[in-house]
């Protein structure tokens, strides 16, 4: 057995449209000034849609609008209906673990509709990059390369009306008997 320890996290890409274009929220890295997304510890009582949500409140100011991956109509709902991947990813020592670790990064996506309103303190200066500032981000390729694979679909992805997750689902045909 190993005892590798692993913790639930989440990567939030929150996206809004300026004009015609679509602009990604960054953070700058408290430790190097490089380019970040909101991310976070998935807490004992949270799925990942909630500490999404609370993560990119605290560190951004926004509320967003969680999107469900663009997946083909007939998807059966799944139990987190806003995670659009999971990564396991090797971390070094951080505020919960005080040495290597992994942990299984969720994707979560989401949209924020009035970008100037900002709905509460931000813990970090945020901005909003076109898909042309990627390539001078100091960013790691591998975040890079979704990145651009977001930009290419966040458009038709926002218009997406959210699928029911499994719990709504089963609530909607409770309230029908
Ligand atoms: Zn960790």
């Amino acid at each position: 057995m190993s005892d590798l320890v692993a913790h639930d996290t989440v990567g939030c890409h929150v996206f809004a449209r300026f004009g015609q274009s679509w602009r990604l929220c960054v953070i700058a890295d408290p430790r190097d000034g490089g380019a970040l997304v909101a991310a976070g510890h998935v807490e004992a009582d949270e799925d990942p849609s909630t500490t999404a949500a609370r993560q990119i409140l605290a560190e951004t100011g926004h509320r967003v609008r969680l999107l469900p991956p663009p997946l083909p109509q007939d998807t059966p709902p799944s139990e987190n209906a806003s995670v659009w991947r999971v990564v396991p990813m090797p971390v070094a020592a951080d505020n919960w673990c005080d040495r290597g670790h992994v942990h299984r990064e969720s994707t979560v996506v989401g949209a924020v509709d009035r970008p100037f309103a900002v709905c509460g303190p931000a813990e970090h200066a945020t901005r909003w990059v076109e898909r042309g500032e990627l390539d001078r981000l100091r960013l790691p390729d591998s975040t890079r390369g979704l990145l651009r694979d977001l930009f290419d679909v966040i458009d038709q992805a926002s218009a997406v009306r959210p699928r029911p997750g499994r719990d709504e689902e089963l609530r909607a045909e409770l309230l029908r008997r």
